[in-house]
């Protein structure tokens, strides 16, 4: 079978529910959705559709109501607790609106983190080459000088290159990004798009990206729609 016919993601008959102030709101109805390897599929809607919802469900950070999420194959809800973590930490990579570093370390550090983490869970890379791919993650950022700065020492759009090499650490089969350029000016947010496109290319990685930005959604392979339920 083609590579590019392997879906990493299949989502069937997926809804959410959630209890706000004693009554329910519906946020997602029926929602089904295949992603094959190497899409870079763009995710549109309005504020409040459940675009945030539907990525923390496909991640495996959320449960659905209802319906099945499968990533690489595996039953995501099926997972313990501890399974969930350890495939997020190794299939998924996420990029948030406001990066989300740990401010106490360098930008190095904050890229090393998955490594280190799926290290102690058992990993057996070597200190040195996790410190190499982290180091030459940042350099393919163009940040390779700003190695050793702290997130308040660089400028937003930096500090959303270095939360991209850090998704990236750990080679992921899916990388989720949730309005990766929201936070971020014009010029910073074409450049933002322009490095997720070229890494979802020549690193043939499966992209999952809510965006509002047009020049995001030019780029990607596919425009999917949410339609407010509530
Ligand atoms: P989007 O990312 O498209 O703006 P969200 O997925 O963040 O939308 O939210 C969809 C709707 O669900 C919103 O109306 C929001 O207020 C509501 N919502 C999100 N999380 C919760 C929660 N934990 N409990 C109750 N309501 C929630
Ligand atoms: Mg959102």
């Amino acid at each position: 079978m083609n590579d590019r016919d392997v879906f990493v993601i299949e989502a069937s008959g997926v809804g959410k529910v959630y209890w706000d102030g004693g009554k329910t709101l519906q946020v997602l109805k029926n929602v089904s959705l295949t992603v094959k390897k190497g899409e870079m599929l763009a995710i549109l809607g309005p504020s409040g559709s459940g675009k945030t919802t539907l990525l923390n469900i496909l991640s495996g950070l959320d449960r659905p109501s209802e319906g099945s999420v499968r990533l690489e194959g595996q039953e995501m809800h099926r997972l313990s607790a501890g399974q969930a973590a350890r495939v997020r930490n190794e299939r998924i990579g996420f990029v948030f609106q406001f990066y989300h570093l740990l401010p106490e370390f360098t930008a190095l550090e904050n890229v090393l983190l998955p490594a280190l983490i799926k290290r102690a869970e058992g990993g057996r890379r070597k200190a040195e080459d996790i410190r190499e791919r982290a180091s030459g993650l940042l350099e393919k950022v163009g940040l390779k000088d700003r190695r050793l700065h702290y997130p308040s020492e660089l400028s937003g759009g930096e500090q959303q290159r270095v939360a991209l090499a850090r998704a990236l650490m750990n080679d992921p089969a899916v990388l989720f990004c949730d309005e990766p350029t929201g936070n971020l000016d014009p010029a910073t947010a074409k450049e933002m798009a322009g490095l997720i496109k070229d890494l979802s290319v020549r690193e043939n990685k499966t992209v999952l990206v809510v965006t509002h930005d047009e020049k995001i959604a030019g780029m990607a392979t596919r425009v999917w729609y949410i339609a407010k339920e509530h």
